[in-house]
């Protein structure tokens, strides 16, 4: 290491390995400069933290106008909005917002628009509702786990 810094040289803030795979991770809030195998570490981590474990949405094609089925759970059959997060992970939301004062901590999502970064305006990520805490009467959208009862667990 000499004393110029070299630019084009991007250390991982995780491993401290130099590697052409670091990048810039995550969106809004979150960012750090990660590469490949720390990034993924980090994101199932996130993942796990906040069962964002759905299955990811097919890419839609924009020029095709078929009608697209919403998706259901596998597990209660209810009908479920699928976000990608800002890791890149899949999580099944509930189809209603609901008051924050009615949807324990951990369950609380939001949903933002990502407005530089897509093409599409109608790209929208899963935030988890974090740190700060919303106001009682504030929309959260719960995370479908909140909510889903397996048919067989039924009374
Ligand atoms: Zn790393
Ligand atoms: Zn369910």
């Amino acid at each position: 290491m000499g004393a110029i810094q070299d630019r084009d040289q991007s250390v991982c803030d995780q491993c401290r390995a130099t590697s052409l795979t670091v990048r810039e991770r995550g969106r809004f809030d979150f960012m750090s400069r990660l590469c490949d195998r720390c990034w993924n570490t980090l994101a199932n981590e996130m993942a796990e933290a906040d069962g964002a474990t759905a299955a990811p949405r097919p890419t839609l094609d924009p020029d095709d106008v078929t009608w697209v089925e919403p998706p259901v759970c596998p597990v209660c059959g209810a009908m479920v909005g699928v976000y990608r997060t800002i890791y890149d992970r899949w999580v099944s939301l509930a189809m209603v917002e609901l008051p924050a004062k009615d949807v324990p901590e951990p369950f609380r999502w939001r949903l933002a628009r990502l407005p530089d970064l897509s093409p599409t305006p109608t790209d929208i990520v899963a935030v988890r509702v974090r740190g700060i805490d919303p106001l009682p009467g504030d929309p959260v959208v719960p995370a479908h786990r909140m909510m889903c009862v397996p048919e067989w667990d039924e009374p």
